[in-house]
Protein backbone atom coordinates (compact mmCIF):
# COMPACT_ATOMS: atom_id res chain seq x y z
CA UNK A 1 0.00 0.00 0.00
CA UNK A 2 1.07 3.53 -0.83
CA UNK A 3 2.65 5.36 1.71
CA UNK A 4 0.68 9.21 2.68
CA UNK A 5 1.56 12.41 4.20
CA UNK A 6 -0.58 15.20 5.45
CA UNK A 7 -0.34 18.76 7.14
CA UNK A 8 1.09 17.25 10.50
CA UNK A 9 4.18 15.39 8.64
CA UNK A 10 4.94 18.23 7.10
CA UNK A 11 6.97 21.44 8.05
CA UNK A 12 5.85 24.20 6.03
CA UNK A 13 8.73 26.80 8.17
CA UNK A 14 11.54 24.66 5.63
CA UNK A 15 10.62 26.99 2.95
CA UNK A 16 10.91 30.18 5.16
CA UNK A 17 14.75 30.99 4.37
CA UNK A 18 14.02 29.94 0.37
CA UNK A 19 12.95 31.83 -2.66
CA UNK A 20 11.19 29.46 -4.78
CA UNK A 21 11.09 30.11 -8.67
CA UNK A 22 8.48 28.87 -10.29
CA UNK A 23 9.26 28.38 -14.13
CA UNK A 24 6.44 28.98 -16.48
CA UNK A 25 2.77 30.69 -15.26
CA UNK A 26 0.40 27.93 -17.27
CA UNK A 27 -2.11 25.14 -15.99
CA UNK A 28 0.02 24.42 -13.14
CA UNK A 29 2.61 26.96 -12.97
CA UNK A 30 -0.25 29.69 -12.07
CA UNK A 31 -1.76 27.32 -9.51
CA UNK A 32 1.81 26.71 -7.72
CA UNK A 33 2.90 30.53 -7.57
CA UNK A 34 -0.42 32.10 -5.75
CA UNK A 35 -0.66 29.12 -3.57
CA UNK A 36 2.56 29.23 -2.86
CA UNK A 37 2.73 33.08 -2.36
CA UNK A 38 -0.78 33.10 -0.24
CA UNK A 39 0.76 30.69 2.33
CA UNK A 40 3.61 32.91 2.94
CA UNK A 41 6.26 31.72 0.81
CA UNK A 42 8.61 34.29 -0.98
CA UNK A 43 8.42 33.19 -4.86
CA UNK A 44 9.15 34.31 -8.31
CA UNK A 45 7.40 33.38 -11.31
CA UNK A 46 10.59 33.05 -13.95
CA UNK A 47 9.70 33.37 -17.72
CA UNK A 48 11.09 34.59 -21.23
CA UNK A 49 10.77 38.52 -22.00
CA UNK A 50 8.08 38.78 -24.37
CA UNK A 51 5.40 36.14 -22.56
CA UNK A 52 2.05 36.79 -22.61
CA UNK A 53 1.91 35.52 -18.81
CA UNK A 54 3.84 38.04 -17.74
CA UNK A 55 1.34 40.49 -17.40
CA UNK A 56 -1.16 37.67 -16.16
CA UNK A 57 1.27 36.59 -13.22
CA UNK A 58 2.34 40.44 -12.56
CA UNK A 59 -1.06 41.33 -12.31
CA UNK A 60 -2.12 39.25 -10.14
CA UNK A 61 0.81 40.39 -7.78
CA UNK A 62 3.74 38.05 -8.78
CA UNK A 63 7.15 38.82 -8.88
CA UNK A 64 8.12 38.14 -12.59
CA UNK A 65 11.28 37.97 -13.92
CA UNK A 66 13.26 35.89 -16.46
CA UNK A 67 14.00 32.87 -15.88
CA UNK A 68 17.83 32.72 -15.60
CA UNK A 69 17.36 35.54 -13.13
CA UNK A 70 14.39 34.00 -10.83
CA UNK A 71 17.31 30.91 -10.87
CA UNK A 72 19.67 33.06 -9.66
CA UNK A 73 17.82 34.50 -6.86
CA UNK A 74 15.97 31.28 -5.60
CA UNK A 75 16.97 27.98 -3.91
CA UNK A 76 14.23 26.32 -5.03
CA UNK A 77 13.42 26.10 -8.98
CA UNK A 78 10.05 24.58 -9.79
CA UNK A 79 10.11 23.43 -13.60
CA UNK A 80 6.40 23.90 -14.86
CA UNK A 81 6.99 24.95 -18.78
CA UNK A 82 5.76 21.91 -21.00
CA UNK A 83 7.65 18.96 -20.99
CA UNK A 84 8.90 19.06 -23.91
CA UNK A 85 10.62 22.08 -24.15
CA UNK A 86 12.17 21.83 -20.51
CA UNK A 87 15.40 19.98 -21.76
CA UNK A 88 16.17 23.08 -23.59
CA UNK A 89 15.30 25.36 -21.23
CA UNK A 90 17.21 23.60 -18.29
CA UNK A 91 20.49 23.72 -20.52
CA UNK A 92 20.60 27.35 -21.38
CA UNK A 93 18.75 29.30 -18.43
CA UNK A 94 18.72 27.05 -15.41
CA UNK A 95 21.63 24.96 -15.07
CA UNK A 96 24.15 28.14 -14.98
CA UNK A 97 22.70 29.45 -12.53
CA UNK A 98 21.93 26.15 -10.22
CA UNK A 99 24.52 26.54 -6.66
CA UNK A 100 25.14 23.37 -4.33
CA UNK A 101 22.15 22.50 -2.38
CA UNK A 102 19.68 23.91 -4.45
CA UNK A 103 16.93 21.97 -5.04
CA UNK A 104 15.59 21.22 -8.87
CA UNK A 105 11.90 20.48 -8.89
CA UNK A 106 9.18 18.81 -11.65
CA UNK A 107 5.53 18.20 -11.43
CA UNK A 108 6.07 15.33 -13.92
CA UNK A 109 9.07 12.97 -14.17
CA UNK A 110 9.29 12.62 -17.89
CA UNK A 111 12.77 14.37 -18.56
CA UNK A 112 14.56 13.16 -15.12
CA UNK A 113 13.57 9.57 -15.63
CA UNK A 114 14.21 9.37 -19.47
CA UNK A 115 17.54 11.24 -19.03
CA UNK A 116 16.82 14.00 -20.82
CA UNK A 117 18.11 16.54 -17.88
CA UNK A 118 21.11 15.28 -16.05
CA UNK A 119 21.26 17.40 -13.04
CA UNK A 120 24.90 17.86 -10.76
CA UNK A 121 25.08 15.83 -8.07
CA UNK A 122 24.77 18.20 -6.03
CA UNK A 123 21.51 19.49 -5.73
CA UNK A 124 18.34 18.00 -4.51
CA UNK A 125 16.00 16.90 -6.99
CA UNK A 126 12.26 16.35 -6.34
CA UNK A 127 8.89 15.75 -7.63
CA UNK A 128 5.73 17.37 -6.63
CA UNK A 129 2.37 16.20 -9.04
CA UNK A 130 -0.96 17.06 -7.94
CA UNK A 131 -3.49 14.59 -9.20
CA UNK A 132 -5.35 17.61 -11.43
CA UNK A 133 -5.39 20.18 -13.41
CA UNK A 134 -3.94 23.04 -12.62
CA UNK A 135 -7.07 25.05 -12.10
CA UNK A 136 -8.47 22.85 -10.04
CA UNK A 137 -5.58 23.04 -7.84
CA UNK A 138 -6.42 26.49 -7.65
CA UNK A 139 -9.49 26.53 -7.49
CA UNK A 140 -9.85 24.48 -4.64
CA UNK A 141 -6.99 25.69 -2.30
CA UNK A 142 -8.76 29.33 -2.44
CA UNK A 143 -11.91 27.09 -1.07
CA UNK A 144 -9.42 26.09 1.91
CA UNK A 145 -8.84 22.67 0.93
CA UNK A 146 -6.35 20.87 -1.51
CA UNK A 147 -5.63 18.46 -4.52
CA UNK A 148 -3.76 15.14 -3.34
CA UNK A 149 0.04 15.01 -5.06
CA UNK A 150 2.59 12.68 -5.79
CA UNK A 151 6.13 13.54 -4.01
CA UNK A 152 9.31 11.74 -5.09
CA UNK A 153 12.58 12.43 -4.61
CA UNK A 154 14.89 11.62 -7.21
CA UNK A 155 18.48 13.09 -5.35
CA UNK A 156 18.93 13.97 -1.72
CA UNK A 157 22.12 15.90 -1.70
CA UNK A 158 21.35 17.67 1.66
CA UNK A 159 19.47 14.94 3.19
CA UNK A 160 16.24 16.88 3.52
CA UNK A 161 14.58 16.45 -0.22
CA UNK A 162 11.84 15.19 0.91
CA UNK A 163 11.37 17.15 4.13
CA UNK A 164 11.77 19.83 0.91
CA UNK A 165 9.25 18.00 -0.79
CA UNK A 166 6.82 17.74 1.91
CA UNK A 167 6.48 21.38 2.75
CA UNK A 168 6.22 22.38 -0.85
CA UNK A 169 3.31 20.20 -1.16
CA UNK A 170 1.72 21.85 1.99
CA UNK A 171 2.60 25.27 0.34
CA UNK A 172 0.44 23.83 -2.78
CA UNK A 173 -2.35 22.79 -0.50
CA UNK A 174 -1.85 19.17 -1.06
CA UNK A 175 -0.86 18.24 2.18
CA UNK A 176 -4.34 19.13 3.09
CA UNK A 177 -5.46 16.28 1.09
CA UNK A 178 -2.95 13.50 1.63
CA UNK A 179 0.54 13.60 -0.46
CA UNK A 180 1.62 9.72 -1.65
CA UNK A 181 5.28 8.85 -1.69
CA UNK A 182 5.94 7.26 -5.29
CA UNK A 183 9.53 7.77 -7.41
CA UNK A 184 10.06 9.49 -10.90
CA UNK A 185 9.92 6.01 -12.35
CA UNK A 186 6.97 4.86 -11.46
CA UNK A 187 5.33 8.45 -12.05
CA UNK A 188 6.10 8.38 -15.85
CA UNK A 189 5.36 5.13 -16.68
CA UNK A 190 2.08 4.86 -15.32
CA UNK A 191 1.59 8.50 -16.32
CA UNK A 192 2.45 7.72 -20.11
CA UNK A 193 0.48 4.18 -19.73
CA UNK A 194 -2.56 5.85 -18.03
CA UNK A 195 -2.81 8.59 -21.10
CA UNK A 196 -2.14 6.52 -23.41
CA UNK A 197 -4.07 2.96 -23.13
CA UNK A 198 -6.71 4.38 -21.23
CA UNK A 199 -7.34 7.84 -20.51
CA UNK A 200 -6.42 8.96 -23.94
CA UNK A 201 -5.73 6.34 -26.51
CA UNK A 202 -7.96 3.88 -25.03
CA UNK A 203 -11.09 6.10 -25.10
CA UNK A 204 -10.78 7.80 -28.32
CA UNK A 205 -10.87 4.66 -30.15
CA UNK A 206 -13.47 3.03 -28.36
CA UNK A 207 -15.61 6.31 -29.08
CA UNK A 208 -14.88 6.19 -32.62
CA UNK A 209 -15.41 2.68 -32.72
CA UNK A 210 -18.71 2.41 -31.29
CA UNK A 211 -19.75 5.45 -33.62
CA UNK A 212 -18.27 4.08 -36.76
CA UNK A 213 -20.29 0.67 -35.52
CA UNK A 214 -23.29 2.41 -35.32
CA UNK A 215 -23.13 4.53 -38.55
CA UNK A 216 -22.06 2.01 -41.06
CA UNK A 217 -25.02 0.17 -39.70
CA UNK A 218 -27.25 3.08 -41.17
CA UNK A 219 -27.81 4.86 -37.53
CA UNK A 220 -27.98 8.80 -37.70
CA UNK A 221 -24.55 10.22 -36.95
CA UNK A 222 -26.27 12.43 -34.43
CA UNK A 223 -27.88 9.54 -32.45
CA UNK A 224 -24.15 7.75 -32.76
CA UNK A 225 -22.59 10.74 -31.06
CA UNK A 226 -25.24 11.26 -28.52
CA UNK A 227 -25.14 7.22 -27.38
CA UNK A 228 -20.80 6.97 -27.83
CA UNK A 229 -19.25 10.36 -26.91
CA UNK A 230 -21.96 12.97 -25.50
CA UNK A 231 -23.25 10.50 -22.83
CA UNK A 232 -19.35 9.42 -21.42
CA UNK A 233 -19.50 12.60 -19.68
CA UNK A 234 -22.73 10.97 -17.15
CA UNK A 235 -20.34 8.17 -16.65
CA UNK A 236 -16.89 9.32 -16.18
CA UNK A 237 -18.78 11.88 -13.26
CA UNK A 238 -20.18 8.66 -11.36
CA UNK A 239 -16.76 6.57 -11.56
CA UNK A 240 -15.02 10.05 -10.45
CA UNK A 241 -17.36 10.58 -7.59
CA UNK A 242 -17.70 6.84 -6.57
CA UNK A 243 -15.64 3.82 -8.32
CA UNK A 244 -17.28 1.47 -10.69
CA UNK A 245 -19.81 0.30 -8.18
CA UNK A 246 -21.34 3.71 -7.84
CA UNK A 247 -21.73 4.33 -11.72
CA UNK A 248 -23.21 0.51 -11.69
CA UNK A 249 -25.36 1.20 -9.24
CA UNK A 250 -26.46 4.57 -10.72
CA UNK A 251 -27.32 2.98 -14.08
CA UNK A 252 -30.27 0.59 -14.72
CA UNK A 253 -29.92 -2.68 -14.49
CA UNK A 254 -30.29 -3.44 -18.48
CA UNK A 255 -27.57 -0.95 -18.69
CA UNK A 256 -25.50 -3.43 -15.73
CA UNK A 257 -26.12 -6.56 -17.02
CA UNK A 258 -25.07 -5.35 -20.17
CA UNK A 259 -21.51 -4.07 -19.18
CA UNK A 260 -21.28 -7.65 -17.48
CA UNK A 261 -22.09 -9.51 -20.51
CA UNK A 262 -20.33 -7.10 -22.99
CA UNK A 263 -17.11 -5.47 -21.43
CA UNK A 264 -15.13 -8.68 -21.49
CA UNK A 265 -15.45 -8.77 -25.23
CA UNK A 266 -14.82 -5.46 -26.30
CA UNK A 267 -12.02 -5.24 -23.81
CA UNK A 268 -10.07 -8.66 -24.63
CA UNK A 269 -7.30 -11.13 -23.82
CA UNK A 270 -6.11 -9.55 -26.89
CA UNK A 271 -6.20 -6.07 -25.72
CA UNK A 272 -4.68 -6.55 -22.77
CA UNK A 273 -1.83 -8.56 -24.52
CA UNK A 274 -1.10 -5.84 -26.40
CA UNK A 275 -1.34 -3.09 -23.45
CA UNK A 276 1.26 -5.21 -21.77
CA UNK A 277 3.01 -4.38 -25.08
CA UNK A 278 2.59 -0.99 -24.60
CA UNK A 279 3.68 -0.77 -21.01
CA UNK A 280 6.89 -2.03 -22.18
CA UNK A 281 7.79 0.20 -24.60
CA UNK A 282 7.13 2.84 -22.31
CA UNK A 283 9.31 1.03 -19.52
CA UNK A 284 12.38 0.55 -22.12
CA UNK A 285 12.52 4.05 -23.35
CA UNK A 286 11.34 3.30 -26.72
CA UNK A 287 7.97 5.31 -26.91
CA UNK A 288 9.78 8.26 -25.31
CA UNK A 289 13.01 7.89 -27.55
CA UNK A 290 10.30 7.80 -30.68
CA UNK A 291 8.42 11.32 -29.45
CA UNK A 292 11.58 13.12 -28.62
CA UNK A 293 12.70 12.27 -32.01
CA UNK A 294 9.57 13.45 -33.25
CA UNK A 295 9.81 17.00 -31.83
CA UNK A 296 13.12 17.33 -33.17
CA UNK A 297 12.28 16.90 -36.40
CA UNK A 298 8.90 19.27 -36.28
CA UNK A 299 6.61 16.89 -35.39
CA UNK A 300 5.30 14.97 -38.71
CA UNK A 301 3.25 12.20 -37.64
CA UNK A 302 1.99 13.89 -34.83
CA UNK A 303 0.79 16.52 -37.38
CA UNK A 304 -0.29 14.14 -40.27
CA UNK A 305 -2.73 12.02 -38.07
CA UNK A 306 -3.80 15.40 -35.72
CA UNK A 307 -5.19 16.10 -39.33
CA UNK A 308 -6.88 13.01 -40.23
CA UNK A 309 -8.11 12.72 -36.87
CA UNK A 310 -9.96 15.92 -37.54
CA UNK A 311 -11.81 14.63 -41.20
CA UNK A 312 -13.70 12.14 -38.93
CA UNK A 313 -17.32 12.53 -38.97
CA UNK A 314 -17.51 12.76 -35.29
CA UNK A 315 -15.83 16.29 -35.31
CA UNK A 316 -18.56 17.68 -38.01
CA UNK A 317 -21.22 16.05 -36.14
CA UNK A 318 -20.10 16.67 -32.95
CA UNK A 319 -19.76 20.70 -33.44
CA UNK A 320 -23.37 21.05 -34.92
CA UNK A 321 -25.26 19.17 -31.74
CA UNK A 322 -22.63 21.29 -29.48
CA UNK A 323 -23.83 24.60 -30.69
CA UNK A 324 -27.38 23.14 -29.88
CA UNK A 325 -26.32 23.08 -25.84
CA UNK A 326 -26.32 26.69 -25.44
CA UNK A 327 -24.74 25.74 -21.59
CA UNK A 328 -21.46 24.34 -23.57
CA UNK A 329 -18.17 26.58 -24.03
CA UNK A 330 -19.21 29.12 -21.54
P1 LIG B 1 1.33 24.80 -19.76
O1 LIG B 1 1.51 24.53 -21.19
O2 LIG B 1 -0.04 25.05 -19.23
O3 LIG B 1 2.20 26.07 -19.36
C1 LIG B 1 3.51 26.24 -19.75
C2 LIG B 1 4.03 27.59 -19.30
O4 LIG B 1 5.43 27.63 -19.60
C3 LIG B 1 3.39 28.78 -19.98
O5 LIG B 1 3.19 29.82 -19.04
C4 LIG B 1 4.46 29.22 -20.97
O6 LIG B 1 4.43 30.60 -21.23
C5 LIG B 1 5.72 28.87 -20.20
N1 LIG B 1 6.90 28.71 -21.06
C6 LIG B 1 6.99 28.07 -22.26
N2 LIG B 1 8.24 28.14 -22.72
C7 LIG B 1 8.94 28.82 -21.79
C8 LIG B 1 10.30 29.23 -21.70
N3 LIG B 1 11.18 28.95 -22.68
N4 LIG B 1 10.69 29.91 -20.60
C9 LIG B 1 9.85 30.20 -19.61
N5 LIG B 1 8.53 29.85 -19.63
C10 LIG B 1 8.11 29.17 -20.72
O7 LIG B 1 2.06 23.61 -18.96
P2 LIG B 1 1.44 22.70 -17.79
O8 LIG B 1 0.33 21.87 -18.33
O9 LIG B 1 1.21 23.54 -16.58
O10 LIG B 1 2.66 21.69 -17.55
C11 LIG B 1 3.78 22.03 -16.75
C12 LIG B 1 4.31 20.77 -16.09
O11 LIG B 1 3.34 20.28 -15.19
C13 LIG B 1 4.62 19.63 -17.04
O12 LIG B 1 5.75 18.96 -16.56
C14 LIG B 1 3.40 18.75 -16.93
O13 LIG B 1 3.66 17.40 -17.24
C15 LIG B 1 3.09 18.91 -15.46
N6 LIG B 1 1.71 18.60 -15.07
C16 LIG B 1 0.68 19.23 -15.69
C17 LIG B 1 -0.61 19.00 -15.26
C18 LIG B 1 -1.76 19.76 -15.88
O14 LIG B 1 -2.82 19.73 -15.30
N7 LIG B 1 -1.65 20.45 -16.98
C19 LIG B 1 -0.86 18.09 -14.21
C20 LIG B 1 0.22 17.48 -13.57
C21 LIG B 1 1.51 17.76 -14.02
MG1 LIG C 1 19.93 30.50 -6.93
MG1 LIG D 1 -1.35 11.62 -15.26
MG1 LIG E 1 0.78 12.97 -18.84
MG1 LIG F 1 -28.60 5.07 -22.98
MG1 LIG G 1 -28.32 0.14 -11.24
Amino acid sequence: MAKMFYEKDANLNLLSEKKVAVIGYGSQGHAHALNLKESGVDVVVGLYKGSKSWTKAKEAGLMVMETSEAVKRSQIVMVLVPDEKQRQLYETEIAPYLEEGDALAFAHGFNIHFGQIVPPKNIDVFMVAPKGPGHLVRRVFTEGQGVPALVAVQQDFTGKAKDLALAYAMGIGAARAGVIETTFKEETETDLFGEQAVLCGGVTELIKAGFDTLTEAGYQPEIAYFECLHEMKLIVDLLYEGGLEKMRYSVSDTAEYGDYMVGKRIVNEDTRKEMKKVLQEIQNGEFAKNWLTENTVNRPVFNAIKKQELEHPLTKVGQNLRNMMSWLNK
